[in-house]
C-alpha cells in the first residue's frame, strides 16, 4: 500500500447521521454554551462507540436464568483517556459514560500565537501505561501542533497503542499529525476546508474551549 492510501485509512470520518445533526447544531452561532456542551458530551459518546469497535473480548461462561453459555467481556480495564486540557475535557463526560472503568489522564499545552508551535505545562497519566490503550482527545484537530506534541509525550510513557479523537479535523492538522505519527488513527466527525491565518479551522465551529466554558 502507497503512503497516501495508508493515510486515508488511518482517518476514520464517521458519518452517521445522529453526529452530523448535532455537529451542525454545535456549529451555529447561536447555540449556546450551555448546548454546546451537551452537544459535545452526546457526540462523544457516539465517538467513543466507534474507537472501541476493535476493542478485544474473550468469552467467559455465565448462567442465565435458564442455562449455562460462554459471553463475551471486555478483556479487562486497560483504556486511558488522554484529554489535550482544556478543551479535550469536554469530550471526557460523554467518553466515560460509555466507558466507565477508564482512566483518565491530562495533558496541558499551550499555543505560542505567534508560531503556533505547543509548550508543555501539564502532564499526568497513570501508572503502567504499557499494558494500556490510550485515546487522546481534543476537539479540534487545527494546526495539529498540539496534536503531534501531546502524542509525542504520550508515546514516551509507551502505551499499548495510541488513538487520536477529535470532533473537527482540517486537511493541514491531518497532514502534519500523519507526517509525525503515521501509526495513530485519527476519528473525527467531519473534515473541514482549510484554515485559517489565525490556526483557526474554516467553517469550523469558533473557539472550541471558549464556546464550551463559556470564557468569551
Ligand atoms: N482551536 C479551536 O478551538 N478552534 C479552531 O478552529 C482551531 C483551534
Amino acid at each position: 500500500m502507497d503512503r497516501d492510501a495508508q493515510m486515508k485509512r488511518q482517518i476514520n470520518v464517521i458519518g452517521h447521521p445522529l453526529v452530523q445533526h448535532k455537529l451542525t447544531l454545535m456549529r451555529r452561532r447561536e447555540t449556546s454554551t450551555t448546548s454546546f456542551r451537551a452537544l459535545l458530551a452526546e457526540i462523544s459518546m457516539l465517538l467513543a462507540y466507534e474507537v472501541t469497535r476493535d476493542m478485544q473480548v474473550t468469552m467467559e461462561e455465565i448462567e442465565t436464568p435458564l442455562m449455562a453459555m460462554k459471553s463475551p467481556v471486555l478483556e479487562g480495564k486497560k483504556i486511558v483517556l488522554i484529554s489535550i486540557l482544556r478543551a479535550g475535557n469536554g469530550l471526557l463526560d460523554g467518553m466515560l459514560r460509555i466507558l466507565p472503568s477508564a482512566r483518565v489522564g491530562h495533558v496541558g499545552l499551550y499555543r505560542n500565537h505567534e508560531t503556533l508551535e505547543a509548550v508543555e505545562y501539564f502532564f499526568k497519566v497513570p501508572s503502567e501505561m504499557e499494558d494500556r490503550d490510550a485515546i487522546v482527545l481534543d476537539p479540534m484537530l487545527a494546526t495539529g501542533n498540539s496534536a503531534v506534541a501531546a502524542v509525542e509525550r504520550i508515546k514516551k510513557v509507551n502505551p499499548r497503542s495510541v488513538k487520536f479523537v477529535c470532533l473537527l479535523a482540517a486537511p493541514e492538522g491531518i497532514a502534519t499529525f500523519h507526517e509525525r505519527h503515521p501509526d495513530v488513527p485519527v476519528y473525527t466527525a467531519a473534515v473541514d476546508q482549510r484554515l485559517n491565518d489565525k490556526g483557526y479551522i474554516l467553517p469550523g465551529l469558533g473557539d472550541a474551549g471558549d464556546r464550551l466554558f463559556g470564557t468569551k
